[in-house]
C-alpha cells in the first residue's frame, strides 16, 4: 500500500512511492544517494528519502543563523508568533488521519495510538504553544533595592540556533517538543531525524513554510546519527542541543557539545518501576500495568518495565497478566483493531530477543510470549511477542537495562520500604507509577520514588501542562510546558539606575570623592 500524500507535500512520486527531499533554508533539497523508509510491519517501502552529509549539515546551520540573525523572525510579537502557530495546528489538523496512516506505516505503532500519539498529541501540544506564546512573560519588570533608585527587567531571549535530534520511536511528538517551543520563543532550529522515521519533521517544514514562518527559522536534515549528528553537535554555530535517545548516545552528545559549552538538554532512557500495592483495584492495575509496559510495543522511554507486586499476590496477578494479554491481538498496524505492533528494525528485534535469553540464562521464567509470534503474518518484519517474566531480582540484566520492546519483568516485594528500595535500585529515573484504592497512601509512595514522572493509577499521561524529563541518568532539563520555553530561552538581566546615573554612589567605590580645588 502506498500512502496517498495531501498536496503540497514535500515528496515527488519516484519509482511509485514518495521520495522526501531535505528542507534546508526553505528549499526543498534532494542528495544523490538516499535512504529506503521500511514498514517494519512486512518489510516494504514506505518512501525513500534524501541521505545527508556533514555538507549538508553545515549549510542548514548556516541557513539557520542568517535566518536569527536577521532578526526577522525573533523580531516579531509574541501574538503574531502565536498566530502562525495556531494556523500550523489548523493545517496538521486537516491532515491528521493521513499522516496517522503514514507514521503507523513507518514505526509500526498501530493506527489506533498512531492517530493520537503521532498526530493527535502533536497538534495539542501546537495549540498549546500557541497559547503559552501569548501569556508567557517574556520581559518581567523587577525592582532592585538600594539607595538609589533602581529598576530592572528580565528578558527571556531566544538562544540562537538550536538543534533538535528526534529518535524513531515517536518521530512526529518529539519533532514537536523539540521546534515547537523553539520556534515560539524566536530560535531558529535544525531537526535531524532518524533516517528511519524522517516524514513527520518533513511534512511540518512544508506546514511551517505554508504558515508563512521565514525561510531558515525551521530547517531539517536526514542522516546518519554518528557522522550527521554528530557534526551537529559539534557544529560552533549551534548554541542549544536538544537530544532524544539512548543513554550511550546522550553522554556522547553531552561531551560533544562540551567543547563549545552549548546548552544541552537530554531526554533519555528508563526502566520505569510500576508499583502494584496491596490495596490496588486489579481491574484498573492489570490493565493499566499491560498499557504501561506495552504502548508501541514496548518502544517508550518512559514505559512501565519493571512491576513490583506484593509477594501475597504474585500468583493471582500474574495469573491475570497472562489472561489479559492472551487477548490482544498481534499484527498489521494499520488494521484498527491491532493492539501490539511490530519492533522498530531487525536490529531492534534482535535486540530484544537477545534481552529474552540473558533473562532466562540468568534464571528468569517466560510465562508468556519469549520469542517471535508464530504465523504467516510474521515471516516478514521485525516481530517479538509480548513477553513476561517472573523470578526475576533487579540485580539482572532485564531489569537494568532498557530493553525497548514488548517484555516486562515482575518482581516481588514484603514491604512498601522494599518496594521503594527496589525502584530507586537503577541508574534510571523518568518514570515510575504506582497503583492504589488509597490515594494519600499512593501520593506518600510518589514521593519518595527517584522520577521526573510519577502516575498514580494511570501510566504515559504525557500532559502538554506538565514537565516531562528525567532524574539521575534519564537526562538533563525538561519539555512541555512553561518549563521548555525557559528552557529555550535565556535571561539578560537590564538594570536601570533612574537617576540617569545622576546618584549612583557606587562609583564612589573606584573613584572616591573629587578633590576640592
Ligand atoms: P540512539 O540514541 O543511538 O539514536 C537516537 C537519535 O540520535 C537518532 O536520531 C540517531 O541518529 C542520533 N544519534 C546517534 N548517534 C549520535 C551521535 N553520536 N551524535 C548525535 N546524534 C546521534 O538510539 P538508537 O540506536 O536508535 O536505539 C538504541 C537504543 O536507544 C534503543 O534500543 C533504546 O533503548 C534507546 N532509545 C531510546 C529512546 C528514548 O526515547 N529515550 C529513543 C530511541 C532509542
Amino acid at each position: 500500500m502506498t500512502a496517498t500524500l495531501h498536496q503540497p507535500s514535500p515528496s515527488i512520486e519516484r519509482e511509485g512511492v514518495p521520495h522526501y527531499r531535505m528542507f534546508i533554508g526553505g528549499q526543498w533539497v534532494d542528495t544523490e544517494e538516499h535512504y529506503e523508509v521500511i514498514s517494519p510491519a512486512d518489510e516494504s517501502t514506505v518512501a525513500t528519502v534524501a541521505k545527508a552529509t556533514t555538507g549538508h549539515v553545515d549549510a542548514a546551520v548556516a541557513a539557520a543563523k542568517a535566518a536569527f540573525d536577521s532578526g526577522e523572525w525573533r523580531n516579531t510579537p509574541p501574538v503574531k508568533r502565536a498566530a502562525l502557530l495556531d494556523a500550523v495546528a489548523d493545517k496538521l489538523a486537516d491532515r491528521m488521519d493521513e499522516l496517522a496512516l503514514l507514521n503507523s506505516r513507518e514505526t509500526g505503532i498501530p493506527v489506533r495510538a498512531s492517530a493520537g500519539i503521532a498526530v493527535g498529541f502533536p497538534l495539542m501540544h501546537i495549540q498549546h504553544y500557541a497559547e503559552l506564546t501569548r501569556t508567557y512573560e517574556w520581559t518581567r519588570p523587577q525592582a532592585i533595592g538600594g539607595v538609589v533608585l533602581h529598576t530592572g527587567f528580565i528578558q527571556k531571549e531566544p538562544v540562537g540556533v538550536c538543534a533538535g535530534i528526534v529518535p524513531w520511536n515517536f518521530p512526529g511528538l518529539i519533532t514537536v517538543w523539540k521546534s515547537i517551543p523553539a520556534i515560539a520563543a524566536g530560535n531558529s532550529v535544525v531537526i535531524k531525524t532518524d533516517e528511519k522515521t524522517p516524514t513527520f519533521a518533513l511534512e511540518l517544514a512544508q506546514i511551517l513554510s505554508d504558515a508563512g514562518l521565514p525561510d531558515g527559522v525551521f530547517n531539517v536534515v536526514v542522516g546518519d546519527g554518528p557522522v550527521v549528528g554528530d557534526h551537529l553537535v559539534g557544529h560552533p554555530d549551534v548554541r542549544l542541543v536538544s537530544f532524544t535517545g539512548s543513554t550511550a548516545t546522550g553522554r556522547r552528545v553531552m561531551a560533544t557539545a562540551s567543547k563549545t559549552v552549548k546548552r544541552v538538554l537530554l531526554e533519555l532512557g528508563g526502566k520505569g518501576p510500576n508499583i502494584i500495592l496491596d490495596d490496588a483495584d486489579l481491574d484498573v492495575a492489570i490493565d493499566g500495568s499491560i498499557y504501561a509496559f506495552l504502548l508501541h510495543a514496548g518502544q517508550a522511554c518512559e514505559s512501565g518495565t519493571r512491576l513490583l507486586v506484593p509477594s501475597a499476590r504474585k500468583d493471582e496477578i500474574v495469573e491475570r497478566l497472562i489472561a489479559r494479554i492472551a487477548t490482544l491481538k498481534q499484527g498489521d498496524p494499520t488494521d484498527p483493531s491491532t493492539d501490539v505492533g511490530p519492533l522498530m528494525s531487525q536490529a531492534q528485534k534482535d535486540r530484544v530477543l537477545n534481552y529474552i535469553e540473558s533473562g532466562r540464562a540468568e534464571g528468569g521464567t517466560v510465562v508468556v510470549g519469549g520469542g517471535v509470534p508464530e504465523g504467516p503474518a510474521f515471516d516478514k518484519g521485525f516481530w517479538v511477542a509480548p513477553t513476561v517474566f517472573t523470578d526475576v531480582d533487579n540485580s539482572m540484566k532485564i531489569s537494568c537495562e532498557e530493553i525497548f520492546g514488548p517484555v516486562l519483568s515482575v518482581l516481588t516485594y514484603d514491604s512498601v520500604d522494599e518496594a521503594v528500595k527496589i525502584a530507586n535500585d537503577t541508574e534510571y529515573g523518568l518514570s515510575a507509577g504506582v497503583w492504589s484504592r488509597s490515594i494519600s497512601t499512593a501520593l506518600e509512595v510518589a514521593g519518595r520514588l527517584e522520577a521526573g514522572s510519577v502516575w498514580i493509577n494511570d501510566w504515559h499521561n504525557i500532559s502538554q501542562v506538565m514537565p516531562f524529563g528525567g532524574y539521575k541518568q534519564s537526562g538533563t532539563g525538561r519539555e512541555l510546558g512553561p518549563d521548555a520555553l525557559d528552557e529555550f530561552t535565556q535571561d539578560k538581566a537590564i538594570t536601570v539606575d533612574l537617576s540617569g546615573g545622576v546618584e549612583n554612589r557606587a562609583y564612589g567605590l573606584v573613584l572616591g570623592t573629587p578633590n576640592e580645588s
